[in-house]
């Protein structure tokens, strides 16, 4: 590879890795007059030390920006060297990487230049060229520029995969502050535009199967932890409304990285611990799968989640007179409550019960995570442990298990040198 385009690539690959929305589940793109490529469900991703993700070959159209928003690395004001890649040479690369197995797909974003419009109409492009002169079938993911015109969304639709549109600051204060240049507006109004066009899109096709697909993956957004002072409660609330009114594949959350010493940021020099960012994790998926409401994993009273156990834990903890559970009796959304049952074991629950009443035994054996689930169940020969104690007891028992349970396996692939 010449060394000009390497080094484009080391600069706008490096400045792409503050992006986390890049798993590219959810397609079902086959491939078709010989083509190159398959974007089926189920691309593998691989991570970075750090934990960003690299399947895909990630990368900025360019680093050039006309906005100066405070948390990021390519805004107006910060000293970085810039580059921009041509319309060309991002597809030469994703063909030759995808042809040397390096990658599965494409996610590319971009700095703005000139307007939203010039640069959404050169991310359309490289898709459109790979999707039509190349009869690339593999992933595409498109950032979609906050401001860019409707047509162009309805373009962009026709050859990526997903579409996103980052929210970047959660509240509109927090906007305000730290990318004064942008505006709630120029995020929702894409998002309602691409929401009504994937839903129209999927009835035309279920009339007229030719119909072209139109964003299969759907779209997702990413939101900023740490850059401004929300709350976990302010941050999954407004997750909750975007899945609910914008059906949203995905929301990603990526804790604040300080790599601007702007002023304007409150927090500066200050990380977000990761397991912050795994609780708001698993808080999304207790909402898209288990059937919780924001306002039961956070409110008024506990704004913040507890970091010292995961979100089921804690809603559990802090309701424990809906306990205990019959494992023998209770409805499937009352099992998906109980700690230490997930999605799969809880289907397994109802399906084995069927034939008979369930014992602790029966339970090991389905999977379940019985050092947890013991303190809020009832099953045949069994009863709650510790019904009289208070939740800080059962909590502090918990936490003391997980403890010595990880040493224990420390302890024994320590064994094994
Ligand atoms: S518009 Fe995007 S690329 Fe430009 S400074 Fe803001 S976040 Fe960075």
């Amino acid at each position: 590879m010449q060394n000009k385009l390497l080094e484009k690539l080391s600069i706008l690959a490096d400045a792409a890795k503050y992006d986390v929305s890049c798993s590219s589940s959810g397609s079902n793109r086959k491939n078709k007059n010989k083509g190159l490529g398959n974007a089926g469900a189920g691309i593998c991703h691989t991570y970075t030390e750090d934990g960003r993700c690299v399947s895909l070959l990630k990368i900025l159209l360019t680093n050039h920006c006309i906005f100066d928003c405070a948390y990021c690395v390519s805004r107006r004001s910060n000293d970085v060297k810039r580059a921009a890649f041509t319309v060309q040479e991002v597809v030469d690369l994703t063909i030759n990487f995808y042809r040397r197995n390096y990658i599965e797909g494409l996610f590319l974003s971009s700095g703005i230049f000139k307007n939203a419009d010039y640069t959404m109409e050169r991310l359309v492009l490289i898709a459109k060229k790979l999707r039509k002169e190349h009869n690339f079938n593999g992933y595409i993911h498109l950032k979609t520029i906050p401001g860019a015109s409707p047509e162009l969304l309805d373009e962009a639709g026709l050859y990526a995969d997903r579409l996103s549109i980052n929210l970047e600051i959660p509240t509109e204060d927090g906007l305000k502050l730290l990318a004064p240049e942008k505006n709630r507006k120029d995020m929702i109004e894409p998002m309602q535009h691409l929401k009504d066009r994937i839903i129209e899109r999927k009835d035309e096709r279920k009339v007229i199967k030719s119909s072209p697909i139109f964003a299969p993956a759907g779209q997702s957004t990413q939101m900023i932890i740490g850059a401004s002072g929300e709350t976990d409660r302010q941050i999954i609330s407004l997750a909750q409304n975007y899945y609910q009114n914008y059906k949203l594949k995905r929301v990603y959350y990526s804790g604040y990285v300080p790599i601007s010493m702007d002023k304007r940021l409150p927090n500066i020099g200050t990380q977000v611990p990761t397991v912050r960012e795994n609780r708001l994790y698993q808080s999304d998926w207790l909402m898209r799968f288990y059937g919780f409401e924001a306002n039961e994993i956070v409110n008024e009273t506990n704004p913040l989640l507890d970091l010292d156990v995961d979100p089921k834990l804690g809603w559990a903890l802090r309701n424990m007179d809906q306990f205990p559970i019959d494992i023998n009796r209770a409805a499937y959304s009352l099992i998906l409550r109980i700690p230490g049952i997930g999605v799969g074991s809880a289907k397994k629950i109802i399906a084995a019960r069927r034939f008979g009443s369930l014992n602790i035994e029966h339970l090991k054996k389905l999977g379940i995570a019985i050092n947890r689930a013991k303190y809020f169940i009832i099953c045949k020969g069994f009863q709650q442990l510790y019904a009289d104690k208070q939740a800080d007891v059962i909590k502090s028992y918990i936490l003391n298990s997980s403890a010595s349970k990880y040493k224990s396996i420390v302890g024994s692939q320590l064994n094994l040198f």
